[in-house]
């Protein structure tokens, strides 16, 4: 085999991903942008706020800007800003040996549970999930297992409680959740807490719960609650990919509840991992993201946004939950066959992502980060697609 073996698997699921894409663009390529209706990529296409440009601007003009590799765990005073920040949200005096800055969540994910899992170890994570999650099990040699959401597509600890095992180390969740929009609320948190210390105390080992954030400043209503405040032992693990419209500046951070049983080994850990995989999260956006704590994206863009697919999707009859924050909606799909609907819906020049990949089957992934007049120009598609079936 010219590659690893267990790579063969990983290429094949890239590829298929890969064609989705190359379809995407043959499709626009053939009938005009404007006519084809993407709704398959969770890109943030809402300007980042005014300041980043300006923050960016002072920092060019400083003479002193150095452009070395930084502290693998980043800049002091940058962490430093995060810690406080954070501070402030979880009511919790956070320090910077908490934080490690990363290269996007993406990063901060693979830290995470390369800090705390052993290979052969479980992650139970609530399903429908962010695909990526499959890749960082990957990295971190572990096995990932679902465990079902209740029918809003929250937390059904029920379910949780009885799926984890004595190979059970890390409970990943997503809230705001990519693909579905769930918010979960303190009291579901605060149950989920309880679960994983008796689980612990069960099988007499610690289970850290890994929180997965990259949403958290994108939520309609509904407050998104700290999970530092329902678990110990726990980890957030987020960026600045969406928050304030930067993914492909790959800027983010991990911190460590300091509330956990050896948090500063559990952060020594990750900060190894960190430095090992990528050095250092890229300079400058660590010293801009230092001067940006608690600025957001303008969020009424992707609420509008929401409100306009929501009402036209209701209208011509599709059943969903009305999503509580990030910019996804997971409708159910009219055929329980979501990869054939998703089909139908391309017959209509609509890019839709099927459930099952996301570990839903039975439903699709709307990513509402587009501009109004996709929304608009795609519901007369979504009605005949709807009507075909
Ligand atoms: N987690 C979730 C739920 C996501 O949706 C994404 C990206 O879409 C990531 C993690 C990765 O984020 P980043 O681009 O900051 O690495």
């Amino acid at each position: 085999m010219p590659i690893a073996n267990q790579m063969i698997k990983m290429v094949e699921g890239m590829e298929m991903v890969k064609k989705m894409f190359e379809e995407g663009a043959r499709l626009k390529a053939e009938h005009g942008p404007d006519k084809v209706f993407d709704f398959s990529l969770g890109n943030p296409d809402v300007p980042p706020p005014p300041e980043f440009k300006q923050v960016l601007k002072e920092l060019l003009a400083d003479e002193s800007l150095g452009h070395g590799y930084t502290p693998n765990t980043g800049y002091p005073h940058v962490r430093q800003a995060v810690a406080d920040y954070l501070s402030s949200v979880h009511d919790l005096k956070l320090t910077p040996d908490c934080i490690i800055m990363t290269v996007g969540a993406a990063g901060a994910l693979n830290d995470a549970l390369n800090a705390v899992i052993d290979p052969g170890e479980e992650i139970l994570v609530p399903a429908p999930y962010f695909i990526g999650y499959d890749h960082y099990a990957f990295i971190a040699r572990a096995t990932l297992k679902t465990v079902p959401t209740d029918g809003n597509f929250h937390l059904d600890t029920a379910a949780i409680a009885s799926a984890i095992t004595d190979k059970t180390r890390v409970m990943l969740i997503n809230s705001p959740n990519n693909p579905t929009g769930a918010v979960y609320s303190a009291a579901e948190l605060a149950v989920l807490g309880r679960v994983l210390d008796d689980a612990s105390q069960k099988f007499g080992r610690r289970i850290y719960l890994v929180a997965d954030e990259p949403y958290r400043k994108i939520a309609y209503d509904v407050e998104v609650p700290s999970v530092f405040q329902a678990y110990a032992n726990s980890i957030i693990v987020t960026s600045y990919s969406k928050e304030l419209s930067l993914a492909g500046e790959r800027i983010g951070f991990l911190a460590v509840n300091p509330k956990a049983e050896d948090a500063g080994l559990v952060a020594s850990a990750a900060a190894v991992i960190n430095t090992m995989l990528c050095v250092n999260a890229p300079s400058l956006l660590q010293q801009a993201v230092a001067r940006l704590q608690g600025i957001t994206v303008d969020v009424s863009i992707y609420r509008r946004r929401r409100d306009l697919l929501c009402q036209g999707l209701s209208e011509i009859g599709y059943d969903f939950h009305v999503p509580e924050g990030a910019f996804y909606l997971f409708p159910k799909s009219p055929l329980a066959d979501d990869v054939k609907f998703s089909g139908i819906l391309k017959e209509e020049l609509i890019l839709a992502v099927p459930g099952v990949g996301f570990g839903g089957p039975g439903y699709f992934r709307l990513s509402y980060a587009v501009p109004d007049s996709t929304i608009s120009g795609s519901l007369e598609g979504f009605k005949r697609a709807f009507e075909k079936v």
